[in-house]
Order: C-alpha cells, then structure tokens, then sequence
C-alpha cells in the first residue's frame, strides 16, 4: 500500500521582488511521520523554502503539495486547508502566544475552524498534554519559562491536527533540561516534522534523515549520521560539528 507523502516540493524556484534569487529548483519529498532536518548556512534559503510551504510566499516556478493538496495561494478556501495543514512553530514562542491564558491560545486554531464545546476542550487538551502543559492551561503565557512557552506554541499547532510540523530551530534558547524535554516530546509525537536547525547534535538526536539546503539547492539528502561524519561535505557548506561531538556515538532514535 502506498500512503500519500505529507510534502512532495517539485522543481521550486523563487527570486525574490528585488530578484535575489534564493531557490534554483528544490525537490524534496517527506513521507507520512518521517522527522527531517534542514540544514545549511545562513542565506542558503531555508527560510524562503519554509514560508512556500503554507503559501505565504509564492509566484516562482514548481510545486508543493501537502498531504497530495496542491498549494495555491489563489485559492483561498484550499489555502485555510494548507495552513491547517503545515503547523509552522516559529523560532520565538511570544509570536505565537497572545491570548490571557494558555488554553486560549491553544483553542485560537481549533475555534477558528469552528469546533466549539466538548470537541473544542479535547483539543485542546489533548495537545497540552501531548507537550507535559496541561496543568498550566489556566495560566498566562508570560508567566511560563522560555521552555514552557516554546512547548505550549508546539501544542498550538498540534490542536490542528497538522500533516506536517516545521519547527524553526526548536533547541535555541533552551537549557539543557529545556532541550532534552522538548526532544522527548517530539520524539513522542506521531506527526511528520521538518526541523530547520543549526544545532547538527539535536538533528543526530531526532532526525534519521537531514537535508542540506546551500545556495538555494538541496545539496545533500541522506541519513543524518552519514552526512555528519562527512567532514568534507559539512565543510563545503559552513557547517560544523561542536567541539568534541562524535556523531558515530549517536544512537539515532526511529
Ligand atoms: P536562510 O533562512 O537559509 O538563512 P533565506 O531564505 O532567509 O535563507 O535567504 C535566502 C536568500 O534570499 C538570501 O540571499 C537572502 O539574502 C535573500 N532574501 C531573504 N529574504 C529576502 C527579501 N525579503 N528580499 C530579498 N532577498 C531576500
């Protein structure tokens, strides 16, 4: 049986209105609870690719599907559909939280796709505590620590019920206790996710599979201890390895 891929990008390029050109042709395709990062250097065009993938930005060439559903931006009933569908947590969880308490953030989505009652409050429920927050959902926001508001965005997007998660990079900030909770978490959940990170260490922990995004081409797609002992490659595209990290002592978590 073959099952639908949660993001098929073909042949996406995209110059931006001043005409830097920041995607020259991607494909990539993630299957159905696949967990990958993307990595590479600054202005290698991660973000540009991010922001294709829930139609904020659009008018290159090529495709992205979610889920087989086409997006295009011209239309506005699918486009709903599309942002449903691509939960985006951003990299600062106060731009995702805004509402007097913790539950209201979480029913914001969910309410406005019109659930209502019971189906509303097992929601959102249900997303807090697949983050270890549902015993905060009564609380503002602002008095939660930096790790507890970055979960609590995560359970935002979760109450959608998302095809894919992108998170963009999910460890900053984080101490390490912070860093290991969240990696439980995401390892937990059965959604696929794209992880756009700098931290290769949390890829190694969390994706069996990296690509590596540099000069608006996918260079590299291949398991992520393969790609980061190749010193050579990491090199190649201004990645490195922290002092001391050995990738081939990473256990990696399927
Ligand atoms: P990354 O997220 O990997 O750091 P970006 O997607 O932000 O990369 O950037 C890719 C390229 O597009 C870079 O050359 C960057 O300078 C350029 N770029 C990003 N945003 C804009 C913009 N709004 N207008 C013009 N060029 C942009």
């Amino acid at each position: 049986m073959t099952t639908v891929p949660s993001l098929e990008v073909q042949g996406l390029a995209y110059a931006y209105p001043d005409g830097t050109q920041a995607l020259y042709g991607v494909d990539v395709t993630i299957g159905r609870g696949e967990r990958v990062a993307l990595l590479g250097p600054n202005g290698a065009g991660k973000t540009t690719l991010v922001l294709h993938l829930n139609g904020i930005l659009h008018g290159g060439l090529g495709s992205v599907r979610v889920g087989g559903m086409r997006v295009d931006p011209k239309d506005r009933k699918a486009l709903r559909e599309i942002r449903r569908r691509v939960g985006v947590v951003f990299q600062d969880p106060d731009d995702q939280l805004f509402m007097p308490t913790v539950r209201e953030d979480v029913a914001f989505g969910p309410a406005n796709l019109g659930l209502r009652g019971p189906e509303l409050d097992r929601r959102v429920e249900d997303a807090l505590r697949r983050v270890g927050m549902l015993e905060v959902a009564d609380r503002p926001p602002q008095h939660l620590s930096f790790g507890q508001r970055r979960r609590v965005a995560v359970a935002t997007v979760l109450a959608m019920e998302p095809e894919i998660l992108v998170l963009d990079e999910p460890s900053s900030n984080l101490d390490p206790a912070g860093r290991r909770e969240l990696a439980e978490i995401l390892l937990g959940l059965e959604v696929t996710v794209l992880m756009v990170t700098h931290d290769l260490p949390y890829a190694a922990e969390l994706c069996p599979r990296s690509l590596i995004l540099s000069g608006g081409v996918i260079a590299a797609d291949a398991p992520t201890l393969d790609l980061l002992g190749d010193a050579e490659l990491l090199g190649a595209h201004r990645l490195e390895l922290p002092f001391g990290f050995d990738p081939s002592a990473v256990r990696p978590r399927v």
